[in-house]
């Protein structure tokens, strides 16, 4: 019996944060494991990042740990670095919002309850001593039996002071499968305009989590039908119903080629710029766009099984299966078959290259050499000629020169 407690309890599970725990005690701190972990472990479910809450100042903190990072000291939180880093957060609350997404300053408080009450849902706002005891004020425990998301206190006051609350409601209930509930939901679809004060950086992180989550159809449901995304350019409700058959990909640019593919297609540019997309998700983007584009006609040709990866290849079969009118007839493997017989799988594996061309040219160098260099690789990947010096220079003395 005793061994099976001492199995359960963190000391084995999540030794790092027991031993910063244990240490702030031992120092006359209390402390405890707080947030997203607590809310896991009470769901069986694994746990990424371990955090604690302290009474310790930043400053008692430090004189504790001989090595640490200062994170966001200012928010009251400094990383201990034992064999894993964990972030260590004095008690705090947050005073007067005058931009809807800032506190004006950080207070630090004395009890755990103060600390717990800034939490934004129930769900996220628990504690877990070192013996495993959790301290549960405000129904986390129950809301999470019940699956449901609940703002801590007064919802329209939560959102007030904090905006992206709104979208973190929506970002959990899609990944945790829960529902708002009814009031949190309401206070959403009355406050949803001060959306607009949160930086767009931080709103595309959500709906990333949101599509990259287990139940991204409902996340995007509950964007549309809390107001949310009236606030946002892009035609989030005409795209609803696909959002259906977007199973998780684990690449979040194919969160943002499925919503390109349900936008008009001049939108697409501005509409990644505003989201602030990175350019190798524009890319992306373009790339699957283009694929599906292609698949649309019917079938690849063997250029574009060439130039496009198969994970481009594989996320635009899945998407024009669920956009597209026509029903694709080949299984996407015979597609990846084929592309994978290909002789070359990209350009650099020709074994001749333009400085080959200049000499046997005896030419200027200009844009002729991508010219033919592009007609060579379609020769080539056509299976019109091999891939061969001797029969590669044949063909060009033959076209290219007299
Ligand atoms: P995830 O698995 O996404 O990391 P998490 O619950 O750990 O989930 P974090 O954003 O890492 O979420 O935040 C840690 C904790 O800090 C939350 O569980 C919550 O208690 C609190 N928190 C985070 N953001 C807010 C916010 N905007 N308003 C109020 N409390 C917040
Ligand atoms: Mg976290």
């Amino acid at each position: 019996m005793k061994e099976w407690r001492e199995n359960s309890v963190m000391k084995n599970r999540w030794p790092a944060a027991y031993k910063i725990i244990d240490e702030l005690e031992r120092a006359g701190f209390e402390a405890f494991v707080v947030g997203g972990a607590v809310r896991d472990f009470v769901r069986n479910a694994p746990v990424n990042d371990v955090d604690i809450t302290t009474n310790a100042t930043p400053k008692e903190v430090k004189a504790i740990f001989p090595h640490t990072i200062d994170v966001g000291i200012e928010h009251g939180t400094v990383l201990v670095v034992l064999d894993e880093s964990i972030e260590v957060t004095t008690y705090r609350s947050e005073s007067t919002y005058s931009d809807f997404r800032r506190p004006d300053e950080v207070t630090f408080v004395r009890t755990l309850k103060e600390d717990l009450q800034r939490r934004d849902f129930t769900i996220n706002a628990m504690a877990l001593t070192k013996e495993d005891v959790l301290v549960d004020y405000f129904g986390g425990r129950l809301a999470i039996k019940e699956g449901i998301i609940q703002a801590v206190g007064n919802p329209q006051l939560r959102f007030s002071e904090d905006a992206l609350r709104m979208l973190r409601a929506i970002r959990f209930s899609a990944q945790l499968n829960f529902s708002l509930e009814s009031n949190t939901l309401n206070a959403i679809r009355s406050l949803h305009p001060h959306i607009a004060h949160v930086s767009i950086e931080r709103v595309k992180v959500e709906l990333e989590k949101i599509w990259l989550s287990d139940f991204p159809f409902k996340g995007i449901q509950l964007f549309v039908d809390s107001g949310l995304s009236n606030i946002f350019p892009g035609n989030w409700e005409r795209s609803l119903q696909n959002w259906n058959d977007f199973s998780s990909f684990d690449v979040k640019a194919n969160g943002w080629a499925f919503f390109a593919l349900m936008q008009s297609k001049e939108d697409v540019n501005d509409l990644l710029n505003y989201y602030k997309c990175s350019n190798e998700e524009k890319r992306h983007v373009k790339n699957v766009l283009e694929a599906v584009h292609g698949l649309a006609k019917g079938a690849w040709t063997t250029d574009e099984l060439f130039q496009f990866s198969e994970d481009v290849l594989s996320v635009a079969y899945y998407f024009g299966n669920s956009v597209l009118s026509k029903e694709i007839t080949e299984p996407l493997e015979l597609f990846l078959r084929r592309k994978r017989s290909i002789p070359i799988a990209t350009k650099k594996d020709i074994v001749v290259n333009g400085n080959d061309l200049l000499e046997w040219a005896n030419d200027k160098r200009g844009p002729w050499i991508k010219e033919v260099l592009d007609r060579l690789t379609s020769m080539i990947v056509n299976g019109h000629i091999k891939n061969d010096r001797n029969e590669i220079k044949g063909w060009f003395s033959h076209e290219y020169l007299h």
